[in-house]
């Protein structure tokens, strides 16, 4: 990956000038009926504010738009960015135009068009339709500002090809949230602990695999370690397990490096009144399902960080989201939490990962005693598994 990728400094006057800002607002929405939703963690759109507010107060025009959800390439209601537009409006106190036709044209200093997935042209794998889709962004401004951290791994018109057809720069969090991983890939101070968790191991093995060389412990709770626990003979009861990947696990084991959980947190329904036990790893009751790390879980992770200069951790350690099943993540996430120090001392701490950073602010860790929340789940893991993300790729072929 280029060393830097070319800022919003390279457009020179915006004054006057019409900026297209593709950012990241893919925020979680509450189960509400469709018109009536409400958003349940705007921190996207926060750390989308301060890029957009430099453009204005330079003095440009500024069109943001960004994705919701998978839409299946049609408009639907479900997807639809109308909150996002309120909701960034109140944080930036300017009005924002809401531009629900994907091909409408914004009148204002302000505006955000409608969820671009509404548009077949954007996630398409047919080059041609992906362009066609870019000519029209294209053509509703003079410049483009990719923002858009958590996209920046995705091939899409409003990332990829509308970057090679309007001049083109980084805006101020893809640059932030890259200097941080930079940190973390080259040269990261020791000991470096990496905590793994979340639903699925599938999707963690290239990130675990390109990791293993660089850290010296790799901690691992959440769905995912079950299939860990399975790979050294446990019995796992109803846990997440995929049995396609227990070779795999077995042999990233062999590193000596990973560090498992040694207590869980047992129910048999995932609710809020859910009758939990907790149970050591090689207790796992038939007919129960894995939830959360237990205490001791919480303990060793813990001590295994303590003296740690460098973190990242992604992945719940449980099922936070349901209140019996989150004290395993919080523990966790206030033992990274501690670590973290001002520039004289203490780790770098990252958290990466759109769950694990709503967890932090869910369950009342405080944001602000981490070293970096990043935006984008699935770039920071395509980005540390050393993949060439395409969004990042593009700008670096203009400098
Ligand atoms: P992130 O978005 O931070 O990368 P993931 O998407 O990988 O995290 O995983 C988050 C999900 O994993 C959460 O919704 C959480 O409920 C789920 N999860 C964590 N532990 C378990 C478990 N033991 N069983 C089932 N799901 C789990
Ligand atoms: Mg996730």
């Amino acid at each position: 990956m280029a060393a830097s990728l070319p800022g919003v400094d390279r457009f020179g006057d915006v004054g006057g000038k019409r900026v297209l800002v593709r950012s990241d607002l893919n925020v979680p929405l509450d189960g509400a009926p469709d018109g009536q939703r409400s958003i349940t963690d705007d921190g996207r759109i926060r750390a989308s504010v301060p890029q957009i507010r430099q453009l204005l107060d330079a003095g440009a025009d500024v069109v943001v738009c960004a994705h919701l959800g998978r839409p299946k390439g049609a408009p639907d209601p479900k997807y639809s960015l109308h909150p996002v537009a309120a909701r960034l409006g109140e944080l930036l106190e300017r009005d924002v135009e809401f531009v629900e036709d994907p091909d409408g044209t914004p009148k204002t200093g302000l505006a955000l068009l409608e969820n671009v997935r509404f548009h077949p042209g954007e996630t398409s794998k047919d080059d041609a339709e992906r362009g066609a889709y870019a000519d029209v962004l294209a053509g509703l401004a003079d410049f483009y500002v990719d923002d858009a951290f958590g996209a920046v791994h995705r091939k899409h018109a409003s990332v990829y090809d509308i970057a090679q057809r309007l001049p083109a720069a980084a805006g101020q969090l893809v640059e932030r949230e890259l200097e941080v991983l930079r940190q973390l890939t080259e040269s990261p101070q020791r000991p470096y602990v990496v905590v793994l968790g979340g639903s699925k191991v599938s999707d963690k093995l290239a990130v675990i695999d390109n990791l293993l060389p660089t850290v010296d412990r790799l901690l691992v709770g959440g769905g995912m370690c079950f299939t860990f626990l399975a790979a050294l003979g446990h019995e796992v009861g109803d846990s997440l397990l995929e049995t396609e990947q227990i070779e795999a696990c077995r042999r990233l084991l062999a590193s000596g490096k990973l560090v498992l959980p040694s207590d869980v947190v047992v129910a048999t329904d995932i609710t809020e009144d859910a009758e939990t036990q907790v149970v050591g790893i090689d207790a796992i009751p038939a007919g129960r399902k894995g939830l959360d790390i237990g205490p001791a879980s919480v303990d060793l992770f813990a001590r295994e960080l303590t003296g740690a200069r460098t973190v990242f951790w992604n992945g719940p350690m449980g099922v936070f989201e349901v209140a019996p099943f989150a004290a395993g993540t919080k523990g966790v996430a206030e033992a990274v939490a501690a670590l973290s120090g001002d520039s004289a001392g203490g780790a770098l701490t990252v958290v990466g990962g759109g769950d694990s950073a709503a967890a932090v602010r869910r369950l009342d860790v405080g944001e602000e005693r981490f070293g970096h929340i990043s935006t984008g789940g699935g770039a920071s893991l395509e980005y540390l598994e050393g993949k060439t993300l395409p969004g990042l790729a593009v700008l670096a072929e203009q400098s």
